[in-house]
């Protein structure tokens, strides 16, 4: 049988049995008679407390019973004398696995400035704020999985390396065996990739869903979910240089299936987090209300965590397009005294003050966008009939902006490979994609979602650092 946690002990029915308790020690407090050691170990947001009568066990036996070491109770499960547990631990044996001198110890009971936890980022699972964060992360990956697989999506792995560069986009990460301080040289000057692994240049994936859509074009349904790179050189709350994207791909789905497929599955994974980190929730939503005592009125969020995520549930997302968007910012009051750092006008990429506008201040819910100028889009978007606009989607957040961009695809042959040749990409090279719509070409459609800037939302945190494991932004990488 696999060892209790000590979210399943906390939850057992205490009838003085023996059990054993193993984590790590978060706080020591008590009296000459009795320690109270509170112990976590990364299952539950909750302490188990252990109480230690020290009439049986000596000072001397807990004196490197610190805050961060490792122990090893031995106890009975008893029903706690105080408040906010149900049960404690009365322990028979304590036993320090592994030490933590508490003057060299970063992490002390009190609470830490996320800026503080940040510069020990190594140690930053033990926290409770991190803790949560990271238990919250899995169930979203683990009710994504969930959903697509009762809607029918196959799960598939696009490659990680590749030698398309999906978006046109220049912010790739080259892959390369070869030292680039000394590397071969064509006749022209130019690095010859021709002589390395791969006989070509390749780089990171910024995004699978060209592979996507060759697969959905045979399965029908699919979905990727893995990390994806972007050299981002700027340094912002909500970008990343390595994140994790969960991209569907639907054949026969036209935009709005598209759209309503992007709206259910943004609640139901909420749902699902309501549901199964209902404890996590409440910690993290404190932890706001404590950090929002410190700010400006005006920039409070007008709603507690929770409410917010059962708002967004309960709520039809508005769905508007962006001609009429483009309007709404261009009546605001923001434009008109000239507050956006951006100004407005149809044909602007939108920023995020502008996407912040539309659904904080605006309609107060999620934004469903759509119909964007072709200009500011990637190339295998359909093309609507005004030669102006394309399928385009983005679903915006409120406190994130966009936090998936999607679009249905253009599936007609000639207009794909026209746009192609218009923003200069080869049609040659990319052969393979313009395949897919020269034999058996159906209507199909998809999106991004960007997992860190959905957990952004679902934890309330302000920065995208504090969702992943391991943020890897300019010059971060040490581990
Ligand atoms: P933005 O406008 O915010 O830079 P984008 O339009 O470049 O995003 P897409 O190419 O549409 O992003 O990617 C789909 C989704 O991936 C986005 O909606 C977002 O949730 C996420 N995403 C994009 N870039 C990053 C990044 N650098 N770090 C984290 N998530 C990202
Ligand atoms: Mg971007
Ligand atoms: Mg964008
Ligand atoms: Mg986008």
């Amino acid at each position: 049988m696999a060892k209790p946690t000590i979210k399943e002990l906390l939850t057992t029915a205490p009838q003085e049995q023996t059990v054993e308790v193993l984590g790590w020690v978060r706080n020591r407090r008590g009296s000459k008679q009795v320690a109270f050691i509170t112990v976590n170990d990364g299952s539950t947001i909750h302490n188990i407390q252990v109480v230690v009568d020290l009439n049986q066990i000596s000072e001397e036996q807990l004196k490197e019973v610190h805050t961060g070491a490792s122990v090893r109770v031995l106890g009975k499960l008893v029903p706690s004398q105080g408040s906010g547990q149900a049960v404690e631990v009365q322990a028979q044996e304590v036993e320090v696995l592994g030490p933590a001198d508490p003057e060299k110890y970063p992490l002390q009971p009190k609470k830490h400035s996320l800026e503080f936890v940040r510069e020990n980022a190594h140690l930053r699972a033990r926290t409770a704020t991190f803790g949560a964060v990271f238990r919250v992360r899995h169930h979203v990956s683990y009710a994504i999985h969930k959903f697509f697989h009762e809607e029918g999506f196959f799960y598939v792995h696009s490659p990680i390396i590749t030698a398309s560069d999906a978006e046109g986009a220049g912010a790739m990460f080259r892959v390369t065996t070869l030292d680039l301080k000394n590397p071969p040289l064509t006749q022209e000057g130019e690095v010859n990739f021709k002589e390395d692994f791969f006989e070509r240049p390749t780089n990171l994936t910024v995004s699978g869903q060209l592979e996507a859509e060759l697969m959905a074009l045979g399965l029908g349904r699919v979905y990727t979910f893995g990390p994806t790179f972007r050299a981002e050189n700027s340094n912002t709350t909500r970008h990343l240089a390595e994140f994790w994207m969960i991209e569907p791909e639907a054949a026969f789905y036209d935009i709005h299936d598209n759209m309503d497929l992007a709206e259910r599955f943004v609640k139901y994974v909420i749902r699902h987090v309501l549901e199964h980190c209902a404890d996590d929730l409440a910690f993290l939503e404190k932890r706001l209300l404590d950090e929002e005592k410190s700010k400006k009125e005006s920039e409070r969020s007008p709603m507690p965590l929770i409410e917010k995520l059962n708002f967004v549930v309960e709520n039809a997302f508005e769905r508007l397009s962006y001609t009429e968007a483009i309007e709404l910012l261009l009546q605001s009051k923001p434009q008109k005294k000239n507050q956006f750092q951006f100004p407005v006008s149809w044909g602007i990429d939108l920023q995020a003050e502008h996407e912040r506008y539309l659904v904080e201040k605006h309609f107060k819910k999620p934004v469903i966008l759509t119909d964007y100028p072709k200009e500011i889009k990637a190339f295998y978007m359909k093309q609507n009939d005004d030669g102006k606009t394309v399928r385009a989607m983005d679903v915006l957040f409120p406190g994130i902006g966009e936090i998936i961009g999607g679009s249905q695809r253009e599936e007609d042959y000639d207009k794909l490979k026209r746009r192609m040749e218009e923003v200069g990409i080869s049609t040659e090279e990319m052969w393979w994609y313009l395949d897919t719509r020269r034999f058996g070409s159906v209507p199909h459609s998809g999106f991004g979602l960007g997992l860190e800037r959905f957990v952004q939302f679902i934890t309330g945190m302000g920065n995208i650092r504090d969702v992943i494991p391991f943020p890897r932004t300019p010059g971060n990488a040490e581990f």
